[in-house]
C-alpha cells in the first residue's frame, strides 16, 4: 500500500503568453483612421479605461496565457464552470492517480461562526484543537479512500471506476488557456477584494489559485490589470 502524501500547495505556473496592453488598444484602433498612431503609456491607459468603462470588451479578446494548475479537485470542478476557457487535463482513465491530498493550512478560516448566512460565506480560523481533528479526519478518510482505490485496481477494475472512491481532496493538474477579457471576468469572480465593487465569496482554494493567476496577468498587461483594479475589478 502506497503512503498517501498530505499538502496545503496550490500552484498556477506560467506556461506560454502572447499580447500586451498595446496589442489591446491596436485591436480597438484597427476600426478607426488612428491604427497606425503612436502610442505612448497614457494614451494606452486612457483608452483602456474608456474600453472598461463602455463595456466596449473585445479588444481584451485578443492575447492568450496558458497556466498549469496544480490544486486538488475541488478547485478544478470550479475552475471548470468558466466555459470561456480551454482545458487540458491529466487523466483518471489512462493512468493511475497519485496518492497526494489536500490538506488546509493552519490560518485557513474554516469553523462556521453562529449566525452563519451559506449566501455570505464567512468562517472562523479553526482553534488547536479543532484544526488537529479536522485534519485527522481528512487523513483518515484519504486513507481509506486510497486503499480501496488500489484494492480495486490490484483487482483489475477499470481506473475509470476505481476512481469513483476518491473525494474532491485528491490533486490533479490541468493546463488551462484564456484570453485577457475571459481572465478578467475570472479574477472578478474568484479573488476576493475589498476595492471589489461587485465583490463576490469564492472558495478559499480558488482563491489562492486566482491570486496566483492575476499576480501572472499582471506582469504581462500590467496597465490593464491597473486600469481593471481602478475600474473596480469589474471586467467587460
Ligand atoms: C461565489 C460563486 C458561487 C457559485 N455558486 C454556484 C452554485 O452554487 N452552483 C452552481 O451551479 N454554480 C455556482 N457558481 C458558478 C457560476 O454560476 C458560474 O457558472 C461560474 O462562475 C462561471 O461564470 P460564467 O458563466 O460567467 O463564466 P464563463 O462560462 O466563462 O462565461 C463567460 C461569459 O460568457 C457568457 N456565456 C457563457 N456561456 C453562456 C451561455 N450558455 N448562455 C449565455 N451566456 C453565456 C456569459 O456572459 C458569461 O458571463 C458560483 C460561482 C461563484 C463565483
Amino acid at each position: 500500500m502506497s503512503d498517501i502524501q498530505l499538502t496545503s500547495a496550490i500552484t498556477v505556473e506560467e506556461v506560454q503568453q502572447v499580447g500586451s496592453d498595446e496589442m489591446i488598444i491596436r485591436m480597438m484602433l484597427q476600426s478607426t483612421d488612428k491604427a497606425a498612431i503612436e502610442l505612448d503609456e497614457p494614451g494606452i491607459v486612457g483608452r483602456l479605461r474608456y474600453l472598461l468603462k463602455s463595456q466596449h470588451g473585445g479588444p481584451l479578446e485578443h492575447g492568450s496565457l496558458t497556466v498549469r494548475v496544480h490544486a486538488p479537485i475541488k478547485v478544478f470542478r470550479e475552475w471548470h464552470r468558466h466555459r470561456t476557457w480551454s482545458y487540458s487535463e491529466s487523466s483518471g482513465r489512462y493512468k493511475d492517480l497519485e496518492p497526494i491530498f489536500y490538506i488546509p493550512p493552519r490560518d485557513r478560516p474554516m469553523i462556521r461562526p453562529d449566525g452563519f448566512k451559506s449566501a455570505r460565506p464567512a468562517f472562523d480560523v479553526a482553534t488547536e484543537e479543532e484544526y488537529k481533528e479536522v485534519c485527522t479526519l481528512l487523513r483518515l478518510s484519504y486513507i481509506t479512500a486510497y486503499a480501496s482505490y488500489q484494492g480495486l485496481l490490484d483487482r483489475g477494475v477499470d481506473r475509470g471506476l476505481a476512481r469513483d472512491v476518491l473525494g474532491v481532496g485528491i490533486y490533479s493538474t490541468c493546463s488551462c488557456t484564456a484570453n485577457p477579457r475571459n481572465i478578467l471576468h475570472f479574477l472578478e469572480l474568484r479573488t476576493d477584494h475589498p476595492e471589489a465593487k461587485r465583490p463576490s465569496q469564492p472558495l478559499y482554494e480558488i482563491r489562492v489559485a486566482a491570486d496566483q493567476l492575476e499576480a501572472i496577468f499582471a506582469r504581462h498587461w500590467p496597465l490593464t490589470h491597473r486600469a481593471w483594479v481602478e475600474h473596480g475589478r469589474m471586467a467587460p
